[in-house]
């Protein structure tokens, strides 16, 4: 039986970690939408296309040759058979993906890519990232919003960075980050009918047991 989880949340939320371990206690499959605007970006960035060039990047998108892992337990993206898992991370992506993800032509690209990814996947599969819960899987059987608080967000993706940056650089990125992907997504407040977690106050655990509990309401 078809069992689509969409889980949209800001930076920081813990949204990738909890999805993939959520994904793999009910045994389905796993789709991170982020990595696929990274990848784009990645692609972008690779073949020297400049990013406000809004109809060579759409063009970038559509041809874009991408293999993503949908599997939980082994993040991999190729991009032309280039393994570029890592790379799509560096801070440089992180950096420039909200210039991509503005695009519609590449919402429009990547929207139906995942939406094709659903289905390949018999329907049985939870995928993370801005728009799912709204424009990408609105007919998903649990809908949620991992939210944090902005502190609670700050000190998580500080303590993935392993303290490289100032709390001042941290949060320079992750909020403009935030605002520039509020233009096109809203993560900020659930939807109707989408149920909402907060994990301000819960370990990871805690927020993983907490999205279980939604999707065996
Ligand atoms: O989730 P992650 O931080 O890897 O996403 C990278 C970027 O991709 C976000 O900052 C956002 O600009 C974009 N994105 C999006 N819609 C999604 C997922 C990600 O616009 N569904």
């Amino acid at each position: 039986r078809p069992l689509v989880v969409a889980i949209d949340g800001p930076s920081g939320s813990g949204k990738s970690s909890v999805s993939k371990e959520v994904a793999r206690r009910l045994r389905v499959a796993y789709l991170d939408t982020g990595a696929m605007y990274r990848a784009v970006a990645w692609d972008c960035l690779e073949k020297g296309i400049d990013l406000t060039d809004g109809a060579l990047v759409e063009a970038a998108a559509r041809a874009l040759e991408l293999e993503l892992s949908t599997s939980p337990d082994h993040e991999r993206v190729l991009v032309r058979g280039t393994d570029a898992t890592d790379a799509i991370r560096d801070p440089r992506i992180s950096a420039s993906v909200s210039a991509v993800a503005t695009n519609l032509g590449v919402r429009d690209e990547l929207i139906r890519r995942q939406r094709a990814l659903i289905s390949e996947h018999g329907r049985r599969i939870v995928v993370e990232g801005r728009d799912i819960t709204t424009v990408v899987a609105p007919d998903a059987e649990v809908r949620l919003l991992l939210t944090a608080s902005e502190e609670a967000r700050l000190r998580r993706r500080g303590a993935q960075l392993g303290g490289t940056q100032s709390d001042e650089q941290l949060a320079q990125q992750v909020l403009e980050r935030d605002a520039k992907d509020s233009a096109v997504a809203s993560f900020t407040r659930a939807a109707d009918g989408v149920y909402t977690v907060d994990s301000s106050d819960l370990d990871f655990e805690q927020t993983v047991t907490a999205v279980l509990g939604v999707v065996h309401a």
